[in-house]
């Protein structure tokens, strides 16, 4: 409808934000120089125009069901319609309880057994195919928020049996890599899964204290000595029980690294929960 357009800068637009309650957690740094580019306060007239357009959005966005994010038709209030929602490639059938990948037989896949996680269990929503394989990058690197609240609410239903952690973490960006994208894709997941299931979340506590280098070519024993040391636990968590949320997961050594880290500082069990489940490197 054209009414986002005024606001709209570098991939991420501010009412997508607004809409997916999340506004809070996208780096005031973009934010800053989104609205540098785009609301020049010199002029007034256009801020006032532009605040206008926000409201009539809002209200025309009450008014209006909402859009299903992959096919257009109506959608329930996490953006995705009923046939859409059923089509998706679930992570069901054996899994590995470690790591969560998929298993022809048995309960433990033999590159867990072969070297033990950090990590105590994993739960992924779905396998990281289609549509996973495009609505993530979307997400991510393209910055549609928009795409948080249907990527959040297939986790917030495969993880609402699961047992309850103490704390809920999310899988923490170099803080260079913070500042290129703008926003963690992963604490934006955790959140609104925090608040669907009513679990605490800690934002603060892991930090990735190195940058490390992109995984695609590397193998799983080099993805796991790149990563080590790269998180630290900024308190102690002696004997809590803790989550960490990603939004996939590939080989599992960023969460085997964050798991690690935060059993150093004391946690008794560390799971980790994500969206969608790569069953191949
Ligand atoms: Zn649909
Ligand atoms: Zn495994």
């Amino acid at each position: 409808m054209g009414f986002g357009l005024t606001l709209q800068g570098n991939g991420l637009r501010r009412d997508r934000l607004v809409h997916a309650g999340l506004f809070h957690d996208v780096d005031c740094f973009k934010v800053a120089r989104l609205f540098r580019w785009t609301l020049p306060l010199s002029n007034f007239p256009s801020l006032i125009f532009n605040h206008c357009l926000n409201i009539a959005q809002r209200a025309f966005d009450l008014l209006l069901p909402a859009q299903c994010v992959l096919c257009g038709s109506a959608a329930d209030r996490h953006g995705l319609c009923p046939g859409c929602r059923h089509d998706l490639p679930r992570a069901d059938g054996p899994r590995c309880r470690l790591c969560a990948v998929a298993l022809g037989s048995g309960d433990c896949c033999g590159d867990c057994l072969h070297h033990a996680p950090g990590f105590d269990h994993c739960l992924a929503a779905c396998r990281y195919d289609w549509p996973l394989d495009a609505l993530i990058p979307a997400f991510k690197y393209g910055g549609d928020l928009s795409l948080a609240r249907p990527l959040a609410s297939l986790l917030a239903e495969r993880v609402a049996q699961a047992e309850r952690p103490d704390l809920l973490l999310a899988l923490p960006l170099h803080p260079q890599r913070q500042r290129q994208r703008g926003f963690n894709q992963s604490l934006l997941l955790a959140r609104l899964v925090g608040a669907r299931l009513g679990l605490p979340l800690d934002r603060r506590v892991l930090l990735r204290q190195r940058p490390t280098p992109p995984q695609a070519s590397q193998s799983r024993a080099e993805r796991r000595r790149a990563m080590r040391n790269a998180f630290t636990a900024r308190r102690r968590l002696d004997g809590l029980h803790v989550v960490v949320v990603d939004d996939v997961m590939t080989s599992g050594a960023s969460l085997d690294a964050a798991a690690r880290a935060l059993k150093a500082a004391g946690a008794r069990r560390v799971d980790g929960w994500v969206v969608a489940r790569a069953d191949r490197l």
